[in-house]
């Protein structure tokens, strides 16, 4: 098997009230699950594409074989991002960036409340299923991004550092129909040192 289902870095009620312990089962433990089982049942005749990182099969995903490659899309996709949205949230974490990330994004947006806005507004104009992102180029200057369904910037070659799922399954059992409502919560529980760390990686 290539891939595994990693663990959740924290207890399933860790992020509690923000997002609910079942969410948080259901979440990680149906959802992420059946994206890493998908993905290695794709790769199974391709011995060696298993070999490759997530991030190298995502970055190339348009030149895999066709009969793989929407599967490896969907899946690989689902894996990557569940993979850093878990890390990107943490329980009690720093409340705000700090050191190059904040003034990166003091640079990009003015300030962190017309980020958070302007991020929001990308989460909720996305239709259907899909995730919002905070991307970072080589030289380290950040912009916003939504995609649909499981499609990560990697596809493009570009890095996200931040990262928000807006998936109904995300928080459909606590927020119902409220997407708004749900990111509005969701920023109490950004694990802004791992953000920091992603954001360090790029600039090297
Ligand atoms: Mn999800």
């Amino acid at each position: 098997m290539a891939f595994t289902l990693p663990p959740l870095p924290y207890d399933y009620k860790a992020l509690e009230p923000t997002i609910d312990e079942q969410t948080m089962r259901l979440h990680h433990d149906k959802h992420h699950a059946t994206y890493v089982t998908n993905l290695n049942a794709a790769l199974e005749p391709h011995p060696d594409l298993q070999k490759k990182s997530i991030e190298e099969l995502l970055a190339g995903v348009d030149s895999l074989p066709e009969a793989i490659r929407k599967p490896v899309r969907n899946n690989g996709g689902g894996h990557a991002n569940h993979t850093m949205f878990w890390e990107m949230m943490a329980p009690g974490g720093a409340k705000e960036p700090s050191g190059p990330l904040a003034d990166a994004i003091k640079k990009a947006f003015g300030d962190l409340g017309s980020f958070k806005e302007k991020f929001n507004k990308a989460c909720i104009g996305r239709f259907g299923a899909g995730w919002g992102w905070l991307v970072a180029d080589r030289g380290g200057a950040l912009t916003i991004e939504d995609s649909p369904n499981q499609d990560t910037p990697l596809m493009s070659g570009k890095t996200p550092v931040l990262g928000c799922d807006v998936w109904e399954h995300a928080y459909y059992l606590k927020y119902q129909n409220r997407r708004p409502d749900y990111l509005a919560a969701w920023w109490n529980v950004v694990n802004w040192t791992d953000v920091a760390r992603r954001f360090e990686k790029v600039k090297k």
